[in-house]
């Protein structure tokens, strides 16, 4: 038996991965170290920025001063980045002992078996795309009211930025009778808000084909999927979820039938969607091979919105993206401000090894980018700024999740539409895990702050603990 510890880097996927490979370790007799230094440290990677790799080699760099200490202690490297670079990348950091890519972590056990017994260096980065495999984790990991279910994994689209179709594979889909009965499991160990995760959740399709396709879904549109069948069937089948939310949904598959699950499924199918739309220039969707055009995007979220009244849209933008003059730049603040987007994660373009883009240059200069994103970030500030303060004075059902990060004393959770809700004076009551309604009383910079109405806190006086799992194990490290 050895002790392990993981480092997590990148997206909300890679963070359920660690979840996985934590899990696949426990079960073979390994224990996640509390103190003290581990034998086996694994690093689960991510390689959509560039930064991912100088990272890596600075973790690996720190590592390897111990390791000339202590030899037998392991390096592991999983994820993106080990699928990227496999071999080259071992050559390239030799104090690495052991690499595996996403698809492989039901084979860590044995090959960790082999390098505590000192065998050589190994790299199996190896799609299941035959037979694909999803493992799930028992909930005392995550220790949350909250948990992320994955329903497929891979990408079909061929962004021309994007190296997640090369680390990823292509798309495999979890059987939908699987999907629900390990929601319903989470919710009788107390979980009562869900999110769906898929690198394009809603191309779902169902691989032993059981979902009855919604009537408002056109079988010949190539947009449709059975993911609009897949939330209806979740919502039925397991009555004691509160909330359903999904990430990352592509926008060409956010279809009529999608949305009449939003009209007919709202609050418990949440008031919020994160809509990457990347940019608000036609051009440069047409570079990037996005597949949707301005106006389609702002078409279906005025439809989403029209079925959905107050619904929040979130999105992913990238700037300076080849060839992105300041043209295609305004057309993205333009967008931004059209949609009213309550979150905006802006990024920097850089190419990324066997991706289309690279054949097409990286003509921006760096300080155009930095001076886009600022100009982006800044425009994204204001909007949640009003959005927040338009909330003063209404009440919201709020999910708590715990004590607040930054200030204990306070309470917090969230809101169907997303935003971060504090509720001071009620660390004494058994709020966490509860849905509790509350009167925004101010508008922070990113987050609210809520007073529990009258009839909430007698409730809360007045009701036993709700149910709690585990704590949360993971060292997540941000990207
Ligand atoms: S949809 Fe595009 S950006 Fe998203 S994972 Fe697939 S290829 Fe990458």
């Amino acid at each position: 038996m050895a002790t392990f510890d993981i480092r997590t880097f990148g997206c909300q996927m890679n963070v359920h991965d660690s979840e996985r490979l934590e899990e696949v370790l426990r079960r073979a007799g390994h224990a996640r170290v509390e103190a003290g230094e581990p034998d086996v440290v694994l690093l689960n990677t991510c390689s959509i920025r560039e930064k991912a790799e100088q990272k890596l080699r600075s973790e690996v760099g720190k590592l390897a001063v111990r390791k000339r200490e202590r030899p037998d202690m392991l390096i592991v490297v999983a994820g993106c980045l080990a699928q990227q670079e496999g071999e080259k990348l071992m050559k390239r950091l030799p104090a690495i002992d052991l690499m595996i890519g996403p698809d492989n972590i039901p084979e860590l056990p044995d090959l960790l078996a082999d390098a505590l017994l000192g065998g050589p260096p190994a790299v199996r980065t190896i799609f299941d795309v035959d037979a694909p495999r999803f493992l799930t984790a028992p909930h005392a990991v995550a220790g949350q009211p909250t948990a992320y279910v994955t329903t497929m994994k891979g990408c079909n689209e061929r962004c021309t930025y994007c190296i997640v179709p090369y680390t990823r594979g292509p798309e495999r889909y979890r059987d939908s009778q699987a999907i629900v009965d390990e929601i319903r499991v989470l919710v009788e160990t107390g979980v009562r808000e869900v999110t769906l995760l898929g690198q394009t959740v809603n191309s779902y399709q169902d691989p032993a084909d059981r979902l009855v396709l919604a009537p408002e879904a056109d079988p010949e549109d190539p947009d449709e999927s059975a993911f609009a069948a897949l939330v209806r069937e979740i919502l039925t089948a397991v009555p004691d979820l509160w909330r359903l939310r999904y990430t990352s949904p592509h926008p060409r598959h956010l279809t009529p039938s999608l949305i009449a699950a939003h009209r007919d499924l709202a609050p418990r199918l949440v008031q919020h969607i994160h809509l990457p739309v990347q940019s608000g220039s036609d051009r440069m969707l047409k570079r990037m091979l996005r597949r949707y055009r301005r106006a389609e995007y702002v078409d279906r979220l005025a439809k989403l919105r029209e079925a959905v009244p107050g619904i929040t849209v979130s999105t992913d933008i990238i700037v300076g993206f080849s060839g992105e003059t300041d043209e295609d730049f305004e057309a993205t603040l333009s967008l931004v401000e059209e949609v009213g987007h309550t979150g905006v994660f802006g990024f920097k373009y850089s190419p990324r090894p066997f991706t289309p883009a690279l054949k097409m240059g990286d003509d921006v200069p760096e300080e155009v980018k930095s001076e886009r994103l600022s100009r982006l970030f800044a425009l994204s500030e204001r909007l949640i700024g009003e959005h927040l303060k338009a909330l003063v004075g209404t009440r919201q059902q709020v999910l708590v999740e715990g004590p607040s990060k930054a200030r204990p004393e306070n309470m917090s959770g969230r809101s169907a539409r997303n935003e971060i809700v504090h509720i001071p004076d009620a660390s004494d009551l058994a709020l966490s895990h509860r849905m509790v309604e509350v009167e925004i009383v101010e508008a922070y910079k990113h987050s609210l702050l809520g007073r529990l109405t009258e009839a909430s806190r007698n409730e809360a006086e007045s009701a036993a603990p709700a149910v709690q799992p585990g704590k949360r194990r993971l060292n997540v490290v941000a990207s």
